[in-house]
């Protein structure tokens, strides 16, 4: 199987169920979703994301908050310390750095706390429509199980590899599809694969199978 190929098959599978992960109406709704998405699920994401922005309405009030006070209020999610300090952090910068501005550069985005290169190309394909690749763990993981790439592979060589054989005009597309795939049917523990059609392709299968 081929790369395009493969993007092809998933756009036509998940057209109609296919969403971009995030609902958000304002920037500070999506700062703070795209922080509290890593290693998480959706639902969860949208639960916690959707109380922190109801019960604190601004950067600065997020920034004043207490920790206890965040920490409790995403318990739900993994992470949950580790991401009510990024919260927090996050709420500081942009309030008192960046004067509640949301910067549109990967390079300035990424010196928002809890904002990575990942979370920082969503950030802007999501906003401005710009084409990124977008890696994160379940495109790797979806990616290597189907033999397209090894578990030793840097992002930077699957950028370039990704960008060799992908029209740019879908970069953002069609990474967010595969790592959409991960989520919903090629799960990291316990995959769907009863679900999936591309079984013949897939290095995990098969190791599980022939044992
Ligand atoms: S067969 Fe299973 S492990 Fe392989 S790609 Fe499909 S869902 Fe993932």
């Amino acid at each position: 199987m081929v790369l395009k190929k493969f993007v092809e098959s998933l756009s036509d599978e998940y057209k109609n169920s296919y969403t971009e992960g995030f609902n958000y109406s304002s920037d500070y709704e999506l700062i703070i979703k795209l922080i509290l998405s890593a290693r998480a699920l959706e639902n969860k994401v949208e639960t916690s994301g959707n109380l922190i922005v109801s019960l604190y309405k601004d950067y600065k009030s997020l920034s004043l908050a207490s920790l206890d006070d965040i920490e409790e209020k995403i318990k739900p999610i993994g992470f949950f310390k580790q991401k009510a300090l990024r919260l927090k952090k996050a709420a500081f910068y942009i309030f008192n750095s960046l004067n509640n501005k949301i910067p549109n550069t990967s390079y300035e985005l990424i010196k928002i706390p809890g904002i990575g290169v990942k979370s920082a190309r969503k950030y802007l394909s999501l906003k401005f429509h710009t084409q990124e690749v977008i890696i994160d763990t379940h495109f790797k993981r979806v990616l290597e199980r189907l033999n397209f790439i090894s578990s030793n592979s840097k992002n930077s060589e699957i950028e370039n590899w990704y960008k060799s054989l992908i029209s740019q005009n879908i970069h953002s597309s069609s990474s967010n599809l595969i790592s959409y795939f991960g989520k919903k049917i090629c799960l990291n523990q316990k995959p769907k694969c009863h679900l999936c059609q591309y079984k013949t392709f897939c290095n995990f299968f098969s190791s599980v199978h022939n044992r």
